[in-house]
């Protein structure tokens, strides 16, 4: 069986449309699958009712900002109600948190003199939602930086002038809201927040009683060894698993949309629990 339970559209930093995206998903013969796009569910409502949206067995999906202790943190929600107005709410906030940070970030790319960055990551982002690798893109087109990279281990990245995470809410209130919206809060890529093993164990303790029911033990391209730690960890935690490529966009170093699971030994998984209420 194929699935994926992670991936984004041009409704955020994605560069396909919502509806490109599913085709990708047709093609690579997926049975379940998530439009996770970063703090909007636009791109799902876009294309919740087209035909490819039920070949691919589409759930309702996003990827939440928020923050625990110093780290900004992603939770994928899946299978929630979307119109619940708790998950209408909260995707309103982090739309405005978003447009805060933005003029934050221009604010100290200037202070660097870098200026003019907020105009023109607006334009880049146009209607989607925005975030830094529309700043990224940017400082490219501008020729600020060489590349994305270089934007984001200049400027951009972990602990760089333009990494703004003080607006997030907190992981227990974007957890709770994809519970209360009656879906599964699946913490995404654990290892990439590049926490001590003892502060992961304690961030995770802190999602599961705020209500988390999932961990994502693959996340794009990823080594067999992490997956197996994983899936440990999960099950030591009561977790079910999750997985998900992450598209964005088509990248030599990237995964591809679709994550064949049947050799992966993953029992407990999240869509085993819909098959079987189905
Ligand atoms: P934001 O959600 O606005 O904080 O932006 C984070 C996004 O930037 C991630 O979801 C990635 O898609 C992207 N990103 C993070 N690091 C890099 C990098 N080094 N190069 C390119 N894109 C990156
Ligand atoms: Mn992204
Ligand atoms: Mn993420
Ligand atoms: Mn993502």
């Amino acid at each position: 069986m194929i699935v994926d339970f992670h991936t984004h559209s041009s409704a955020s930093d994605g560069a396909l449309s919502p509806e490109q995206l599913l085709k990708r998903a047709v093609d690579a013969g997926v049975q379940h699958f998530a439009i996770t796009d970063h703090d909007t569910l636009a791109g799902y409502l876009q294309v919740r009712e087209s035909p490819s949206a039920k070949r691919v067995g589409l759930v309702p999906g996003v990827e939440l900002s928020c923050r625990w202790a110093k780290s900004t943190i992603h939770i994928v929600g899946l299978n929630f109600d979307p119109d619940a107005p708790e998950m209408t709410s909260m995707v309103e906030q982090l739309s405005r948190v978003r447009r805060k940070r933005a003029k934050t970030i221009a604010d100290r790319l200037a202070g660097v003199g870098i200026p003019n960055a907020l105009e023109g990551a607006m334009a880049v982002a146009a209607s989607s939602q925005i975030g830094r690798p529309h700043f990224a893109q940017w400082m490219v087109d501008a020729g600020v930086v060489t590349g994305m990279n270089q934007a984001f281990d200049r400027y951009l990245g972990n602990g760089k002038v333009g990494d703004v995470k003080a607006y997030w809410p907190s992981l227990a209130d974007v957890t709770e809201v994809i519970v209360a919206s009656g879906g599964e809060a699946i913490m995404a890529h654990p290892l990439k927040y590049r926490l001590t093993g003892v502060k992961l164990r304690a961030m995770l303790t802190d999602f599961v009683a705020s209500g988390g029911t999932g961990l994502e033990v693959l996340n794009g391209r990823q080594i067999d060894a992490d997956r197996r730690r994983l899936v440990t960890l999960a099950s030591s935690l009561g977790l079910k698993v999750s997985v998900g490529s992450d598209f964005h966009k088509d990248l030599t170093y990237g995964a591809p949309v679709g994550v064949a699971v049947d050799s992966l030994n993953l029992d407990n998984s999240v869509w085993q629990t819909w098959l079987a209420s189905k």
